[in-house]
């Protein structure tokens, strides 16, 4: 299994994302609810990273959280991403990024749904959908 991670400098990633990606996957940001791309998908498929491509999260685990955000009770795989303890905004959250390019995804919180309990809470602008 290779475990390749993939390493830019800011001005690499800044080139090939969109201004919408690169502000959330580089620069820990959060989409405003209701209006990511992905929040109300519910077709059958595969979510991989926006920035790498990593195979992150699958239809089979989304679920509706009604917040407003892509919600998966876990990853498709694990290890297929990280979580990092996360203090800004005067909280402290778990953020999840990806295991391949360290793009911030989003944070994970433990009030989600069986079986797993969590709420995988992501950015549809930090992930791209492949149908199945
Ligand atoms: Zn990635």
């Amino acid at each position: 299994m290779s475990d390749d991670k993939v390493v830019k400098s800011d001005a690499e990633w800044r080139a090939v994302l969109s201004p919408g990606t690169y502000r959330i996957m580089r620069e820990q940001g959060t989409e405003p609810a209701f209006t990511g791309q992905y929040w109300d998908n519910h077709d059958k498929g595969i979510y991989v990273c926006a920035a790498c491509g990593n195979p992150l999260f699958s239809s089979d685990q989304k679920f509706d959280s009604g917040t407003g955000w892509p919600s998966f009770t876990a990853p498709l795989k694990p290890g297929a991403v990280d979580e990092k303890k996360d203090s800004s905004h005067f909280m402290t959250r778990t953020e999840i990024v990806c295991h391949k390019c360290g793009g911030h995804l989003g944070h994970v919180f433990d009030d989600g749904p069986a079986p797993t309990g969590q709420r995988f809470c992501m950015n549809s602008a930090a992930l791209k959908f492949e149908k199945k």
